[in-house]
């Protein structure tokens, strides 16, 4: 079940002593992190010095010794926003510029993280986090411009993305219910409004009828689908958005749509994916905008002070995800790395890991590098950075730092930050998440069956799971036929329902299960999760699986305010976050944290505001 080596040699035009050359650098350089497969994400190695520093309160010595030269600016943290940050430096200071990027993990683009695969001879792309640019439109002027500099045009993605890909093969969208939660094995559609459930009330009461769940339930389930009743009516508009924005929808579902306890339940994760918490710990009012069951006719309208609608699809999508940023800022910043010019031929480019840290190079990357200690020098004109790597402590200087990395993890690592800033910074948490890429041999169990994404209700572990969205571009085709190998995707979000605890606290509740898990609870749960559900269209585990990665991030989605919990005029222009995100002299905060918006856009616009502090 292990990752299989790519082959160097295919679709290049080098000559063998050039790829002898190359493979010996390869090899040389250690292990290609995109292809690893087992447990990924935050990989065992990556994060123990950070939880040593932070739990433990281990404390490095600042070496006496400088490892390597002055920096003009040293990045802590190589995701999107660390990323973007040297890149922003470096357009508005100049090429000469020298960054430094740290990152604890072996791999860059923080969440922005590539999966590959071989199986039986295809190369398989797919994303192990961050996944696509979403809404575009909507970015910044700061962020919209990134995107043109590192060479990605939105518009190009209506042509590469199949937006028809399933609908011309009849694969919609199923429900399971497992065996250990339903007492049987049950595939069949879903009716289940919401952002990923395509609704079809019409056939919604012969396929109700096929659920294993009490007749009670399935009238109950019927009615919501298909009524056209308004449960709230009795309430004027500003009474009803009031109420919702107070009471979880699962509440709603419960106390005022009919629904019984059973539906409630079975409802319950179908936005896991988007907000990391099920429905007890969501509004109504999100039930709401996000068009679920029952809510169809409440007549409220556009909510005001709500951010703009989705007006674009959800296709602005790499193969790798947003890794296809990550590699493309990458290739901005150190052009030896990712060889090529293109949006397109950078999707097949196997970056040289070797070349992100040397010497003759103004933009540097080091991996496996955890930032430990960051503090002004006396004269207050640097601030130098301690950093672990390979169990030893290393110190760089920098005349400017963005602390990209998780912002929960500054206060352990930065001293100078003010206690009240501590605490602002500290309001937030993390959501933990896991992306598991599935390498198959085949997919044909999906066309057989019908179905391109599946919710699990009740899941013992992912979620939903599917097929990868349809992308093809440049020498990168998705696959056609359903004999071919391609790459699953599914999702698995531990929460703690049911038990009155606030989004965050089951966030880290969810970061602690997650923790104790092992990559064979994982394989154990996956193997059968795809048997119970797939075996009916023909799907052999054994010989259908070829590899599994386990992208498991704890330290997940930024911080976003839940109306439920938090003052509802909170929002990323307005909240705790934005005393945490405070320049500390030549200290500046970046990171998607920094703008409580777990998107791209996020992380992109807090790098942009921590760059022009510093030069400002
Ligand atoms: C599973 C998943 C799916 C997502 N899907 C989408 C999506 O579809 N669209 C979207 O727009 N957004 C999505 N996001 C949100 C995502 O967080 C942002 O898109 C963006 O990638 C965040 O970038 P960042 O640089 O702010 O943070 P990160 O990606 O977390 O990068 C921070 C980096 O700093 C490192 N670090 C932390 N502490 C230290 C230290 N002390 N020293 C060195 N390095 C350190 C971290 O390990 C990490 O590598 C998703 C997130 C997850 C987890």
């Amino acid at each position: 079940m292990n990752g299989m080596a790519m082959s160097l040699a295919a679709g290049t035009s080098l000559s063998p002593m050039e790829l002898w050359a190359m493979e010996r650098k390869r090899t040389s350089a250690g292990p290609y992190p995109p292809a690893l497969t087992g447990m990924r994400g935050s990989q065992p190695g990556s994060f123990e010095v950070a939880h040593a520093v932070a739990w433990r309160g281990v404390r490095y010595p600042q070496p006496v010794k400088q490892t390597d030269d002055d920096y003009d600016l040293v990045v802590v943290g190589g995701g999107i926003s660390g990323l973007s940050a040297a890149l922003f430096y470096r357009q508005r200071v100049g090429p000469d510029a020298k960054i430094l990027v740290l990152d604890n993990h072996d791999d860059f683009g923080g969440h922005a993280r590539r999966n590959e695969f071989n199986v039986d001879g295809k190369n398989l792309i797919c994303y192990g986090g961050s996944q696509s640019i979403d809404t575009p439109g909507h970015y910044s002027p700061a962020a919209s411009q990134l995107l043109k500099d590192v060479g990605i045009e939105t518009e190009r993605f209506y042509e590469y993305f199949d937006q028809d890909f399933f609908k011309n093969r009849n694969l919609g969208t199923g429900i399971w219910f497992s065996k250990e939660a339903y007492g049987a094995d049950v595939l069949a559609p879903s009716v289940l409004r919401g952002f990923f459930d395509m609704p079809d009330p019409a056939i919604a009461e012969a396929v109700i009828k096929s659920y294993p769940i009490s007749s009670e339930s399935k009238s109950a389930l019927t009615e919501l689908v298909q009524s056209e009743s308004d449960y709230l009516s009795e309430y004027s508009r500003d009474e009803k958005i009031q109420l919702l924005r107070r009471i979880t929808y699962r509440e709603y579902l419960l106390n005022y749509a009919n629904a019984t306890q059973e539906i409630a339940d079975m409802i319950n994760n179908t936005m896991l994916g988007l907000w990391g918490l099920g429905w007890d710990a969501l509004s109504a009012l999100e039930g709401y905008r996000l068009g679920s069951v029952g809510t169809q006719n409440l007549g409220i309208g556009k909510i005001e002070g709500d951010p703009p609608g989705r007006d674009e699809p959800y296709i602005f999508h790499f193969p790798d995800g947003n890794a296809g940023l990550a590699r493309s800022i990458v290739r901005q910043l150190i052009p030896e790395a990712a060889p090529g010019s293109t949006m397109e031929d950078l999707v097949a480019t196997r970056v040289d890991y070797s070349a992100l840290d040397q010497h003759e190079s103004n933009v540097r990357m080091r991996l496996n590098s955890t930032g430990v200690d960051v503090r002004h020098t006396p004269n207050q004109k640097t601030v130098d950075v301690t950093y672990v790597r390979d169990g030893d402590p290393y110190r760089v200087r920098g005349k400017h730092v963005v602390l990209a990395c998780d912002n929960g993890m500054i206060r352990h690592i930065c001293s100078e930050v003010p206690e009240a800033q501590a605490e602002a910074i500290n309001y937030a948490t993390k959501t933990p998440l896991v992306y598991i890429s599935i390498a198959v041999r085949n997919w044909r169990a999906f066309s057989e069956l019908g179905f391109q994404y599946i919710y699990v209700p009740k899941a013992q572990l992912m979620n939903s799971f599917g097929m990868d969205f349809p992308v093809s571009m440049g020498d990168y085709k998705f696959t056609q036929n359903p004999d071919e190998p391609t790459v699953l995707h599914g999702t698995f979000i531990p929460t703690k329902p049911y038990q009155g605890l606030t989004g965050r606290e089951q966030n880290v509740a969810g970061r602690r299960q997650l923790y104790e898990m092992s990559f064979a609870d994982f394989e154990n749960g996956i193997i059968r999760q795809l048997d119970g559900a797939l075996s009916g269209g023909g799907f052999e585990v054994e010989r259908d699986v070829a590899a599994i990665t386990v992208n498991r991030w704890p330290h997940g989605y930024a911080y976003e305010y839940n109306e439920l919990f938090d003052p509802h005029e909170w929002n990323p222009n307005n909240g705790p976050h934005i005393e945490g995100r405070a320049q500390i002299g030549r200290i500046s905060i970046a990171n998607a944290d920094a703008s409580a918006y777990a998107y791209v856009n996020g992380a992109i616009d807090a790098a942009d505001r921590a760059v022009n502090e510093q030069i400002g």
